[in-house]
């Protein structure tokens, strides 16, 4: 993150400084939308990008070991939330972070952040889609290889991050779940913004859904600078919300006025396989379990009368 030191007097060092202390030099329209990441950023043009659509005839199914969440049932301490001028974020403050191992993975990651992104309206929004299909939010919560130590090390490896990615559907009621998140994403409208909040809600609470059922693929990241270093886990279920909580997200500024999309378009699969793990819940393992009894005993009898 670059540091803003300097009192600069000349309007177009001021806009200058704005500009770089902000990482703003990106963004999603005109000469500064993502078809021109890649004069920039050499890998936003590489052939491992993300987002994409997932289309479930392509898919193989495969079925993982369960994912581990620890400590995803617990209150967090403290955490951040600041809208960045692309995005809100959220990150740690205080606590240890959740991590997450298991499943496609081949090593425990920390949670670093989680942020959003949406669109104009309630059809469009989410980067990754399902059957050509959008939705109108999607949750990135980002997490980085511990064996790496840092978030900026793990840049650096394939196998540096893994971003768990919830989509969203519109419900009539409102998801009381994010009742916390709401109140801070009313206060950071402003770019730059930023609220402290005590004792967050979990996050399994946060997500509220059953995780079992996931698409996994090898990408990015969506923003520059595009590192293919994600394994991304693409969740079945969506998270529901309401009209205006989807809104809300809709009344952040950015340095072009209001924030009122921040997605980037799919990408190419090319030589890329996408997975799909039905379910490692230990519900549908026992719904199995009783369908395979309830067969068998219909056979029992079916062969009894014969
Ligand atoms: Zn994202």
């Amino acid at each position: 993150m670059l540091q803003c030191h300097n009192v600069l007097v000349l309007p177009f060092l001021v806009v200058f400084s704005i500009f770089s202390c902000n990482g703003q030099d990106f963004g999603y329209d005109g000469s500064e939308g993502p078809i021109h990441w890649g004069e920039k950023y050499q890998q936003c043009v590489g052939k491992h990008q993300s987002p994409i659509d997932i289309e479930s005839q392509n898919v193989i199914e495969k079925s993982f070991p369960p994912i581990v969440y620890d400590g995803f049932d617990q209150n967090l301490e403290q955490v951040n939330v600041t809208n960045n001028g692309h995005t809100v974020m959220l990150s740690i403050t205080k606590g240890e972070p959740p991590t997450v191992s298991g499943g496609p993975l081949s090593g425990t990651y920390a949670f670093t952040q989680l942020h959003f992104h949406w669109g104009q309206n309630d059809s469009l929004g989410s980067e990754n889609q399902i059957n050509h299909q959008s939705f109108p939010l999607e949750l990135h919560v980002v997490l980085y290889n511990i064996q790496y130590e840092t978030f900026k090390n793990a840049l650096d490896y394939e196998d540096g991050l893994v971003v768990l990615s919830f989509l969203y559907s519109v419900s009539h009621t409102s998801n009381s779940k994010y009742n916390q998140f709401e109140e801070a994403l009313d206060a950071v409208r402003d770019i730059l913004a930023s609220k402290e909040i005590d004792n967050f809600v979990s996050l399994d609470d946060f997500v509220g859904i059953d995780r079992g059922a996931y698409f996994t693929y090898a990408g990015s990241l969506t923003t520059p600078p595009c590192s293919e270093v994600v394994t991304w886990i693409e969740y079945q279920n969506t998270i529901p919300v309401s009209r205006e909580q989807i809104h809300n997200f809709r009344l952040l500024y950015s340095h072009e006025g209001h924030l009122t999309h921040n997605f980037r378009p799919v990408q190419e699969l090319h030589d890329r396989s996408i997975y799909f793990n039905r379910s490692d819940s230990v519900y549908s393992q026992n719904l199995n379990t009783v369908w395979a009894l309830v067969i068998v005993f219909l056979c029992d009898k079916i062969f009894n009368i014969i």
